[in-house]
This record gives structure tokens, sequence and C-alpha cells, in this order.
């Protein structure tokens, strides 16, 4: 019997948490591509690290190695034409007047699971693998479950396709997704991770943390020097 391989779309940024999510793929999946997306971000070191994420870990984890397939990149200026916000104009990070911070890029999530879909669609993803996650965040509520299911939803009715999408840091604090890194690939993932993944919101890499690179104000960094302090303390 033909048994048709799981190959599975993650959306990559190249931060922690899409880091993680890429490893979480490997470790599950028989074939694995990624997927980010250029939106007129004001910071593109993401871009760069995403990079060295992807072959450090093909590099230092041979049992993925041959996993590891495409990237793809996707080109979505147009959402940062119309995204008045701090990653993709020179605004201040402030809570708004609607009670989101104004890192918030509005229906972002929906845009890129839309292409994720599309693009898997071609690629004969059976899965998609993407890093939302509802606890110990900033309340986007394109990040929460029932957001993706409703999507999800849509996308399987639109394109009579139907994808699994698995969110691993769903319920995770920041702290649980260091030790969901620690399981799948030790220190050597953990590494790999605090040292080249990028989350601050100002795409500052000038200064190394414990917890890795960034400005450490920004409220990304915030969350991400907290969820290692925690980590590194055993909790
Ligand atoms: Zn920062």
């Amino acid at each position: 019997m033909n048994v048709k391989p799981h190959m599975a779309g993650v959306l990559f940024s190249g931060g922690q948490d899409s880091a993680t999510c890429l490893a979480w793929a490997l470790e599950r999946f028989d074939q694995v591509e990624t997927i980010g997306f250029t939106y007129g971000q004001r910071h593109d070191v993401e871009m760069a690290c995403r990079l060295t994420v992807r072959n450090k870990i093909a590099e230092t984890f041979p049992q993925w190695r041959s996993k590891l397939g495409d990237d793809h990149i996707i080109d979505l200026s147009g959402l940062g034409q119309i995204s008045e916000t701090s990653l993709t104009r020179d605004i201040e990070i402030e809570v708004h007047e609607t009670g989101l911070p104004t890192t918030f890029v509005p229906g972002r999530n929906l845009i890129f699971l839309n292409f994720a879909a599309a693009l898997g669609w071609r690629r004969g993803f059976s899965d998609l693998v993407a890093g939302m996650c509802e606890a110990d965040f900033s309340g986007y509520p394109d990040c929460r479950k029932e957001t993706l299911d409703a999507q999800m939803k849509a996308i399987s009715l639109g394109l009579d396709w139907s994808f699994e999408l698995h969110t691993p840091l769903m319920h995770l604090s920041k702290a649980g997704a260091w030790h969901l890194a620690e399981e799948l690939g030790g220190a050597g993932l953990v590494e790999i991770i605090r040292h080249d993944s990028h989350t601050c919101y100002m795409g500052e890499r000038g200064r190394e943390h414990d917890w890795g690179y960034g400005c450490g104000s920004c409220p990304a960094c915030e969350l991400r020097a907290k969820g290692w302090e925690s980590y590194a303390n055993g909790l």
C-alpha cells in the first residue's frame, strides 16, 4: 500500500516561536518546507536570522537534514502599505485606543495562513505548522485558537483540500517553549534558538544577553527575557 508522505509547511519567521515549530515539524513529518513573509517590516534582520537558523539546524541534526526541503519567501508588501503599526512604520510601541499594542498588524496571521495554504495546495502539503500562542502573549486576536479553527474551516472549503493546522505552542508559556526546544533537540537546539533566532521588535542585534540578542526593552524582548529566566531557573 502506498502511504502518502506527510509533508508540512512551517510558517517560519526566524523568531523563537517559529524556530521551535520548525524543529517540532522536523521531528514529526517526512518532509518539511519553510515559508517566510516580507510585508514591509521596518527591520529585515529576521529575514537574515531565519536562514541562519535553518542552516544551523540542518548542520547540527543529521536526522532532520534530509527532511528539510525548500524555503519559500512570499512578498506581501501590500500588507505593510495598509498597516500603520510599529512593525511597519516608525511609530512608538504603546497600547492603541483599541486596547491592542501598536505592534498588532491587523489580519496578519489570517493573511499568512491563506498564502501558506495556497502554496501548500500547489506543493501538496498535508499539514501546516505555525507558532501562534494564546498564553503569555500580547492578546493578538488572530492568535486565538477559535480564530484559527474558523479560518482553517474556510480554507478547507475554499480550496477543497484539507490541511491539518498544528500550533504546538498554543498553550505554552515562553518558558514552556524553551523546554519544548530542549525536549526536541537538547542543549544544541536551545543554543541555536537562543543565539540565532530573532524576536526584538526594534531589530537590535548589537548586544547579546543571556536570552539572546535584542534591545532588552521592547515588549518582545521583555517577554523573551522573562521566559528565558524562568526556563533557566528550572521553572
Ligand atoms: Zn527589543
